[in-house]
């Protein structure tokens, strides 16, 4: 029962697809798909079907990961941030989970660990993000004391890139791992989507790919059409109403916008109350009935305003695309001054979900 024409489609055949890209460029790299923050705010349950060719899945969240496990008996899932104390410790080890250790704390949880299974480590390694990570000049140590964990059944290095999608790129942090490493010879993950992208994967064990799932390039020189990436979202609406402006008439709270001459309006039932944000630029574009229009005035929360002037068929219900098919959201988010990951996770609870294969 719903009175608003606003929907965020799935469409689940484009992952599909994304995960045949990915599988491409990642050579004999094994891969996990990275499904944090709900599927990147896709919804967990909807996508999950798409994912089955990757060879693991990696969440943050304890909570999605057991949702994973009890979909799935074998398939590596990572815990992208490992355990914080004894009891998260035994949950993931009862899910057979495989865990990322960056902390001292988490080394003591696993040495104080008699569980008689054992997980596979991700230990990783600080090169330079300075967010998670041990310092390159303790990975040895680290590695030795996981080694001599019951609890512990392998060890692989892991570490995150910072720059992965601008031009200071990979070298440094690879340099850092490198020399931190010294004669050690063992299995790395390093590559997120941006690495994947501009570098393919560099002899990895595992690469870690996320945002490419999706349909949408990290990268902004870089299209997700040129990379073969379909989005797997689409927001779309309809106008409800339009309006006829004079020159000189104001659009919106503040008005923020003033017709320089006669234009046609139209108001597209959605707003920041779905997750189109407020901070969305006058001149952002929408399609409309497929053809690009700037979106002109504040974002209501529950609407906004199109200048459909030159669409002479717009009219009530006609279509209206926010970002996906045809319109990425990556080029989307620019106009609101982000980054296409922080639109995809903010879609609001009213917003109603449909998926197609
Ligand atoms: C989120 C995340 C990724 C995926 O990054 P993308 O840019 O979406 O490809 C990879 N590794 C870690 C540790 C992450 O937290």
């Amino acid at each position: 029962m719903e009175n608003r024409p606003i929907q965020a489609i799935i469409n689940r055949g484009a992952i599909d697809h994304n995960v045949s890209v990915i599988k491409k460029l990642s050579g004999n790299a094994n891969v996990f798909g990275v499904v944090k923050a709900d599927g990147y705010g896709h919804g967990l349950r909807r996508i999950y079907p798409g994912l089955s060719a990757l060879d693991g899945l990696a969440v943050i969240e304890l909570e999605a990961a057991s949702y994973l496990r009890t979909q799935e008996a074998t398939r590596p899932i990572l815990l992208l941030e490992g355990v914080f104390s004894p009891q998260e410790l035994n949950d993931a080890i009862q899910l057979n989970l495989d865990l990322v250790v960056h902390s001292d704390r988490q080394i003591e949880l696993l040495e104080q660990c008699d569980s008689s299974s054992s997980v596979n480590i991700f230990l990783k390694v600080n090169t330079g993000m300075n967010r998670l990570g041990v310092s390159p000049k303790h990975v040895v140590q680290c590695y030795r004391a996981l080694q001599n964990c019951i609890a512990v059944k392998s060890i692989t290095v892991m570490t995150h890139y910072a720059d992965a999608d601008n031009e200071r790129g990979v070298d440094w942090q690879d340099a850092k791992l490198l020399q931190a490493l010294g004669s050690m010879d063992v299995p790395v993950s390093k590559s997120n989507s941006a690495a994947l992208i501009r570098f393919e994967s560099q002899n990895e064990a595992w690469v870690r790919p996320g945002i490419m799932l999706y349909g949408v390039s990290p990268i902004e020189s870089i299209s997700a059409l040129s990379l073969g990436l379909r989005p797997v979202m689409t927001l779309k609406s309809e106008i409800i109403a339009t309006q006829d402006l004079n020159a000189g008439d104001r659009v919106g709270y503040g008005g923020t916008y003033t017709a320089q001459s006669n234009v046609r309006i139209g108001i597209v039932a959605g707003g920041y109350g779905d997750g189109y944000p407020r901070s969305m630029k006058n001149g952002a574009p929408v399609l409309v009935n497929g053809t690009r229009a700037p979106i002109v005035g504040r974002v209501s929360m529950d609407s906004f305003a199109v200048d459909i002037t030159h669409i002479s068929q717009a009219r009530i219900n006609s279509d209206v695309v926010l970002w996906g098919e045809g319109l990425p959201v990556e080029e989307v988010a620019q106009h609101a001054g982000t980054i296409g990951y922080e639109l995809l996770t903010r879609v609001t609870q009213r917003v109603p979900f449909v998926c197609f294969d």
